[in-house]
């Protein structure tokens, strides 16, 4: 899909946010400023630090530097109006009625990994809402967690692995529960247990204006459906989140490594194998490039037991002896760490992301995906294409059950690359990527959102819905994501 964003065509990603965001909450909070008063001392920023505990981090602070830094280092020359750091629900409450009253954009922050920098933005009240207490809290009686939104998805299952339960996330470490949920939340347990969203009982959310309401399939279902994979930042700030878990057991790995040569034959041998594999399995498919040069993998867990079994069924699938074979046996948490270290890397950097959705890996959707891949341009940093699978009990809920979408489809895609110096180059791979999977793509996922998408691209016929939500709960647009609907 490409049809145009909002924002003028050609703008660079860092300039859109600036606009999109800069314009209002400049002209609103240092209005006063423009006709003569003290340059960068707004009283109304002043009330509101005044009022609340937590930190108002303006940039004339020595530490807004570090205040506005997010996981994505190449947002690091982005500029937040001010980062305000909340210490409880009714402190993120005040924030909200102080940026409605001020004309101010906000955008929250949880884990900071947002793939626009969107919790950075350029003009907009950052509320980092890492201070907000309560951490996680386990309830063996219903077998639901609550956690607080920035709580990294290692400490949830780490909490949870104290008590024999695991809950559906992606797989790094340090991305911020609300900010995955909300997009959906993608993983290893997503053929088992649906997406992370898909396990959403309840949330409180902070409306803009500062009213605080509880969302779940009683209270404000409208609200709660658009939770379920509208995206972050798009109807309000939530400050806690109630799961429900499942049990839990230990697992095999199985990592297949095959050469570059074959990847487009491996996608469609991970396809096959999937369709004929137990929910209680999955796999990803992916690239590895390392000094050694690139190669290509399927990386398989199943129960523990059948590790062997499940190897030799994905080499049957593809077709193809692997290079090697890795299988390794898995506490739960172990698991979660293995798959932390073994893709993508969970410390911050540059990087440069996007996704493509597809209904099926037919040849030549796989042949595309191959020759986008061998289409990188040396010296553009570090590529890796992965396959995530959209199967099992994910797509036992319904495309309108949710605001996630993709329920009917195969698969998508993550393009990631690791960027050295400048991310231009690897934002040109990433559009000549789009281009040779466009006739098999049918949109892409908002966790991986990029700029200059319209929000169709990740919604789909979800679209209309959401934005009537939005208008619902957000008429002022004062929530800023990085998506105009
Ligand atoms: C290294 C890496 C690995 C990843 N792996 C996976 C994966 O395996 N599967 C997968 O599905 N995704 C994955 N992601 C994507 C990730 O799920 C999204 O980037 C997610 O939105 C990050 O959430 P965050 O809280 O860390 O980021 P933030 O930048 O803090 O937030 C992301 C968005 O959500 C909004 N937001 C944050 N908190 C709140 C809140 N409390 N209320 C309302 N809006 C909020 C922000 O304003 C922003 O728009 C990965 C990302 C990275 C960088």
């Amino acid at each position: 899909m490409t049809e145009p964003r909002e924002s003028p065509r050609g703008i660079s990603r860092q300039t859109f946010l600036r606009g999109a965001v800069g314009a209002v909450a400049t002209s609103a909070v240092f209005g006063t400023n423009r006709a003569g008063a003290e340059p960068g001392a707004s009283s109304g920023w002043g009330d509101l630090a005044t009022a609340i505990k937590g930190p108002v981090i303006l940039p004339d602070n020595g530490q807004f530097a570090s205040a506005k830094a997010v996981f994505n280092t190449n947002f690091n020359d982005f500029a937040p109006a001010a980062i305000v750091t909340p210490t409880s629900a009714a402190e993120v409450q005040q924030a909200m009625a102080f940026a409605a009253a001020h004309n101010v954009k906000v955008a929250p922050r949880g884990g900071g990994h947002s793939y626009v920098g969107a919790s950075t933005a350029t003009g907009a009240m950052i509320l980092d809402l890492r201070q907000l207490p309560g951490g996680v809290n386990y309830d063996a009686a219903t077998g639901h967690v609550t956690v607080t939104p920035a709580t990294g998805l290692y400490t949830i299952h780490q909490a949870l692995a104290a008590n024999g339960r695991g809950i559906p996330t992606g797989t790094c470490p340090t991305v911020g529960a609300a900010g995955h949920a909300l997009g959906g939340g993608l993983g290893a347990q997503s053929r088992h247990a649906g997406l992370m969203c898909d396990q959403l009982v309840s949330a409180t959310v902070v409306l803009p204006g500062g009213t605080g309401v509880v969302a779940s399939a009683n209270e404000h279902p409208d609200l709660f459906w658009a939770l379920k994979g509208g995206g972050g930042g798009n109807f309000g700030v939530t400050t806690a989140l109630t799961f429900a878990t499942f049990p839990t057991s230990d697992v095999d790995a199985v990592g297949l490594h095959f050469p570059l040569e074959s990847f487009a034959q491996v996608l469609l041998g991970w396809q096959n194998w999937l369709r004929t594999a137990d929910r209680s399995s999955w796999a990803l498919a992916d690239t590895i490039t390392d000094p050694g040069g690139a190669h290509c993998r399927i990386l398989a867990t199943c129960p523990a037991g059948s590790g062997d079994a499940a190897a030799a069924a994905v080499s049957k699938a593809v077709g193809l002896q692997p290079m090697s074979v890795e299988k390794h046996t898995f506490n739960y948490l172990d698991l979660v760490q293995y798959l932390a270290v073994n893709n993508l890397n969970p410390s911050p950097l540059g990087y440069v992301g996007g996704s493509d959705v597809f209904p099926s890996i037919t040849p030549a959707a796989a042949q595309g995906i191959a020759a986008a891949f061998n289409a990188f341009p040396a010296g553009a940093g570090r590529p890796l294409v992965i396959m995530h699978a959209l199967d099992g009990a994910l797509a036992t809920v319904g495309p309108g059950d949710t605001a996630f979408p993709w329920r009917r489809q195969s698969a998508l895609v993550q393009w990631y690359v690791e960027t050295s110096g400048s991310p231009a180059a690897a934002a040109n791979w990433l559009s000549t990527a789009h281009q040779a999977v466009a006739p098999y793509s049918v949109g892409g996922y908002v966790n991986y959102l990029e700029a200059n998408q319209p929000a169709s691209r990740y919604f789909g016929t979800n679209l209309s819905r959401l934005a009537a939500v939005r208008q619902k709960y957000d008429p002022g647009r004062v929530m800023f994501s990085g998506l105009n609907f």
